[in-house]
């Protein structure tokens, strides 16, 4: 295979080499069927067991709870910021929001278009460089929600919050990268594009009794229970995302799963945050006991060298470490798939920048 470049794009991301091929391969002639995955029905059995495995492999690799639905959207993390406001605040006293950054931000917005939200805590006051601990969650919250990891400020919760409010997170970009205990939560969303395939589906897992707890009607596309009822086959899924997740999901069991990717991704984070803290050119925007293992974010202490870094980067076959257009700097993500060997290249690479500039 001839692939590629050092990519270290914040999502859709990377995805192994092998599952690229199959994928690939799926597309033209899926298992020797003669048809390709992409034009086969949806309700064909063979889908319909590409679904199920899918659904397995989750339950497996995450160890998922019977009590607990795995259902399968559409719409991306965005549409659940409403979708989740819709089914458990409409109706009820208000919605709890810990407010850690961008993301969060948006899932406030859109709940507010519902009910009223109380925000728990926030870490804007520094730039959304830590996650706020030590706040109390109204009594009367319908829901607490929180979001594991901040893609774009480049933290992430190694501890989450013991409330006896139903817990909601948004854990679209670690989900498959560390260990969870799903028991903790209520709901927990995510959209595929960072850990478990191409862009299009968005995985929802949730306690059936907090489901059930939900009475008035919703529109069919926005109705948790629609999803359960039909086993996520109400209108047609995002077929392509789902079959390409079966292939990613069967690589990470193949690396030992979550736990045997969580050591590789600790491993990979700490290299990278070593040389930031060496290397006289950068520093760390997050605070150390919050860095993200996912998404190292950085910047130089002399900005007016950053685009030239860029440059020498990209220079080097090094892309996708641009950092968000609102805070600048750089962002290096480090999803599962990225090899260990891309990241002692880009240190490589930040040494032979240094060199040149010292
Ligand atoms: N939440 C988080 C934490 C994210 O990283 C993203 C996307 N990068 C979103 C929500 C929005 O996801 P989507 O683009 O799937 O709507």
């Amino acid at each position: 295979q001839v692939l590629k470049k050092h990519n270290f794009g914040a999502g859709p991301c990377i995805l192994p080499g092998s599952v690229l091929q199959q994928a690939a391969n799926a597309v033209v002639n899926w298992n020797d069927s003669g048809l390709s995955i992409l034009e086969v029905s949806h309700r064909s059995p063979e889908f319909e067991s590409v679904v199920l495995k899918t659904q397995l492999l989750i339950r497996e690799l995450l160890n998922v709870p019977q009590s607990y639905e795995v259902l399968f959207l559409q719409g991306g993390a965005s549409t659940q910021f409403s979708m989740v406001a819709m089914n458990f605040l409409q109706g009820r006293a208000c919605g709890a929001y810990l407010d850690t950054g961008y993301f969060a931000q948006k899932a406030i917005k859109e709940a507010k278009l519902f009910g009223k939200v109380a925000i728990v805590a926030s870490s804007e006051d520094k730039d959304y460089s830590y996650i706020p601990d030590h706040f109390e969650t109204p009594s009367d919250a319908a829901f607490l929600h929180c979001t594991s990891n901040n893609t774009i400020e480049g933290t992430e919760m190694f501890s989450f919050p013991e409330t006896s409010a139903p817990l909601i997170c948004d854990m679209s970009s670690d989900i498959f990268s560390r260990t969870i205990n799903v028991r903790d939560f209520d709901l927990i969303y995510a959209g595929a594009q960072k850990n478990m395939g191409p862009a299009g589906m968005t995985l929802v897992i949730a306690k059936n009794e907090f489901l059930n707890s939900v009475k008035h009607a919703l529109p069919s596309m926005s109705d948790y229970r629609v999803y359960r009822d039909n086993q996520s086959m109400f209108n047609t899924p995002p077929v392509f995302s789902i079959y390409v997740s079966m292939l990613n999901l069967l690589w990470l069991r193949e690396q030992g799963g979550v736990t045997g990717i969580q050591l590789k991704n600790h491993k990979k984070s700490e290299l990278l945050y070593e040389e930031i803290d060496r290397n006289p050119l950068f520093y760390g925007t997050a605070m150390p006991a919050h860095r993200s293992k996912m998404n190292i974010t950085f910047k130089m202490h002399d900005p007016s060298m950053e685009a030239e870094f860029l440059r020498f980067a990209a220079g080097h076959g090094v892309v996708g470490i641009k950092g968000y257009r609102t805070v600048g700097g750089f962002r290096a993500s480090l999803y599962n798939a990225l090899p260990l060997s891309s990241v002692e290249f880009l240190v490589q690479v930040m040494q032979h920048f240094e060199k040149e500039k010292t």
